[in-house]
């Protein structure tokens, strides 16, 4: 599965660095044949612009493949680092990829996964470790059994437990740690929860879209995103890997480090 994202997000991002140095080329050869001066200049500019934006891109292009190949080897040589790298990458390259994906219809889950992992793995280089007070916990209302009829109007601490979803197994992991929960109906619901809480770290679990666009959104914060897994179709009965779920938490609470 991982295999295929990394091929379609290779794909789409050889596509349109080709258009881009073809744009740009193609530019070039125009502004050399116009007899108009002031034509010219314009069409320089513009092969310019575009030659920058090619730069840029290629920037955050080869940042997340060093960092999409260092995890295909398993390698344990940390993410690099590069903070300039990181932000064209985070708020161009994957934005302007996941717009693409979406407008064209490729493999838009694909592209997704590949930016949900690629903030992940750069959150966890930046070394933090907070205390359960400020560390949420963001889950979507669909990981409840849909024939549950236990109302959650906050956190989920009115589930009795009774095994017939993840649910109870994620509220003792929780009590464990200390941490607070919020269930999301949705993207929207999600950013309203973050704004409110104002908490200094979250992970969220959801689809592929809600995180990648969620993550999007609130670049200010970090966020972990875990994907849940859906073997009844969307939104229905949906399920979270409680160890990944665990080893988040683990890894980025104050708690745990002390321990
Ligand atoms: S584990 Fe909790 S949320 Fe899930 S079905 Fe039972 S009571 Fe409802």
């Amino acid at each position: 599965m991982e295999n295929n994202s990394n091929r379609y997000f290779f794909r789409l991002s050889f596509l349109i660095i080709a258009v881009l140095i073809f744009l740009t080329a193609f530019v070039f050869l125009t502004a050399r044949f116009f007899s108009l001066q002031t034509y010219r200049i314009i069409l320089y500019a513009i092969a310019f612009i575009l030659f920058f934006a090619v730069m840029l891109f290629l920037t955050g292009f080869i940042w997340i493949k060093k960092i999409i190949t260092r995890n295909e080897k398993n390698s344990n040589r940390k993410t690099v680092k590069n903070p300039f790298a990181a932000k064209l990458s985070f708020r161009l390259f994957m934005p302007f990829l996941l717009a693409v994906s979406d407008l064209i219809n490729y493999n838009k889950d694909e592209i997704r996964r590949i930016y949900i992992n690629i903030c992940n793995e750069y959150i966890k280089t930046g070394k933090i470790k907070v205390s359960p007070e400020k560390m949420l916990v963001i889950l979507p209302h669909c990981l409840q059994n849909s024939k549950c009829t236990v109302r959650f109007v906050e956190g989920i601490d009115g589930c009795t437990g009774c095994n017939s979803c993840g649910i109870g197994a994620i509220k003792e992991l929780l009590n464990k740690y200390g941490i607070r929960s919020r269930i999301a109906t949705g993207g929207t619901a999600a950013r309203k929860i973050i704004q409110d809480e104002k908490p200094g770290f979250v992970i969220a679990v959801a689809c592929e879209r809600d995180l990648s666009s969620g993550m999007l959104d609130v670049q200010n914060l970090p966020v972990y995103g875990i994907i849940n897994e859906r073997p009844n179709g969307p939104c229905r009965d949906t399920f979270v890997d409680i160890n990944e779920l665990e080893k988040a938490i683990a890894f980025f609470s104050l708690k745990e480090n002390a321990e």
